[in-house]
């Protein structure tokens, strides 16, 4: 066990996807995380993924970059989450759809690239943060994650966190940090925090940059997260595809 102080400046959120409350508060001060940081090993994808009809973005696009922060120590628990998830992988017809997302960015923008931070997320580590937040009452964690009981659609390989690289490998400066609770990573806020000038014209320009050209291809924007997308509701998710429990 160790323990984690948020500052206030890198308050994260542990993409909770479409049941976020959007009336969540301050971050806990000190939370606890359950897991141990181990060596990463090769993923084998051979078995659980095409078992699961999941697909390497990359594979299909390699326009599209990958920096898979819950693989790394750079995230809101300060650990390595993934242990052998090392890729981002969708289900193969959203991850066709992302595909066409990085060419229409390309048109408008050349030497413009997609950067996944996160893709297909097993319920295990989606449990491993629930049980990070285990000394909050349940219904002031729901708001900093999604109770893995009801499943999500990043369990699926059916939602996606990304950001926009610029020509030069930098990515676009959206006023507000991957993994940042505070209430101007809300898209359904930016109206007011442009007009109290904490929103710039250019973070605005960015956001709708990355907006507009996931929505070419049908991504629905979280509604307190300007980087996560969701392919379809969570219903037709359900519907549509197999939830994978464990990391490949
Ligand atoms: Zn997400």
């Amino acid at each position: 066990m160790r323990t984690i102080i948020f500052g206030q400046a890198f308050i994260v959120l542990l993409c909770s996807c479409a049941d976020v409350d959007p009336s969540k508060k301050a971050a806990p001060k000190v939370l606890k995380a359950s897991s141990q940081q181990t060596s990463p090993e090769k993923l084998k994808d051979t078995t659980v993924v095409s078992q699961f009809n999941l697909v390497d973005v990359q594979s299909l696009n390699k326009d599209i970059f990958v920096e898979l922060k819950y693989a790394t120590t750079d995230n809101f628990m300060g650990i390595i989450l993934y242990e052998r998830l090392k890729k981002a992988y969708l289900q193969k017809d959203v991850a066709e759809r992302l595909s066409k997302v990085q060419g229409y960015l390309s048109q408008l923008k050349p030497g413009f690239h997609l950067l996944i931070y996160d893709a297909l997320r097993p319920v295990s580590v989606q449990q491993k943060m629930w049980d990070a937040l285990d000394s909050l009452p349940p219904v002031e964690r729901g708001k900093f994650v999604s109770n893995p009981k009801n499943r999500s659609l990043h369990n699926m390989g059916a939602a996606v966190d990304l950001t926009i690289l610029d020509q030069n490998g930098v990515p676009l400066d959206m006023g507000a940090g991957y993994d940042d609770i505070r209430q101007i990573a809300y898209p359904s806020m930016e109206k007011q925090f442009v007009a109290e000038g904490k929103l710039t014209t250019v973070h605005m320009a960015n956001r709708d940059l990355l907006r507009n050209v996931m929505k070419s291809q049908g991504f629905r924007q979280l509604q307190t997260e300007w980087w996560h997308f969701n392919a379809c509701s969570r219903a037709e998710g359900l519907l549509k595809y197999k939830v994978l429990f464990e990391e490949p």
